[in-house]
């Protein structure tokens, strides 16, 4: 079955001890497993999906704005991919496999091309991998499921700021979700 690698958010206000908005140091403990499984499907040749938050500054019309201290800004060094990932990245994005897409919402399906991509390429397993568990990973999987996507987790390659939303998450992706919880 063809699959895609799902990378997200792994960027420096989400990952970084002075991001703006950093799940701080569970999300620096993924570090090599978010880098060792995405170089694995590179290598593989399998689709590998960088889906990256992108705001405006004091986009007012944003519901974020309401939520959270402005990050992910256009331009900023707070939208990079983080430490050994944007390494990586920067080796491989002219790769004809490698998407790296901006989104404005949680999921990585909201206003954006993904679906297309994915179906294009006939495309049916979607492995989820970054930040946050229970936020933006949540909220692309919770997409996945109802457009008939099957969906692996990988557990030791997602992490949030919040210890039970993590756990609950991960309980939601295998109990709701039908999703394969691995390492
Ligand atoms: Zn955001």
């Amino acid at each position: 079955m063809k699959k895609a690698l799902i990378c997200i958010d792994y960027t420096n206000d989400f990952v970084a001890s002075d991001g703006k908005l950093t799940c701080g140091e569970p999300a620096q403990n993924i570090e090599e497993a978010v880098t060792q499984l995405t170089e694995t499907f590179i290598e593989n040749g399998d689709y590998v999906v960088f889906a990256v938050d992108a705001h405006d500054i004091d986009d007012l019309h944003h519901p974020e704005t309401r939520l959270f201290p402005p990050h992910n800004i256009k331009g900023t060094s707070g939208k990079a991919l983080y430490g050994k990932l944007d390494a990586l990245f920067k080796q491989h994005e002219n790769d004809s496999h490698i998407y790296y897409m901006e989104k404005t919402r949680y999921s990585a399906f909201a206003g954006t091309n993904l679906e297309l991509k994915l179906r294009e390429r006939d495309i049916k397993e979607l492995h989820l991998i970054g930040v946050c568990t229970d936020i933006c990973v949540l909220h692309t999987a919770v997409d996945a499921y109802n457009k008939g996507f099957d969906l692996v987790i990988h557990q030791n390659a997602v992490a949030s700021f919040n210890p039970d939303g993590h756990d609950w998450a991960l309980s939601h992706f295998a109990n709701a979700l039908g999703a394969s919880v691995s390492d």
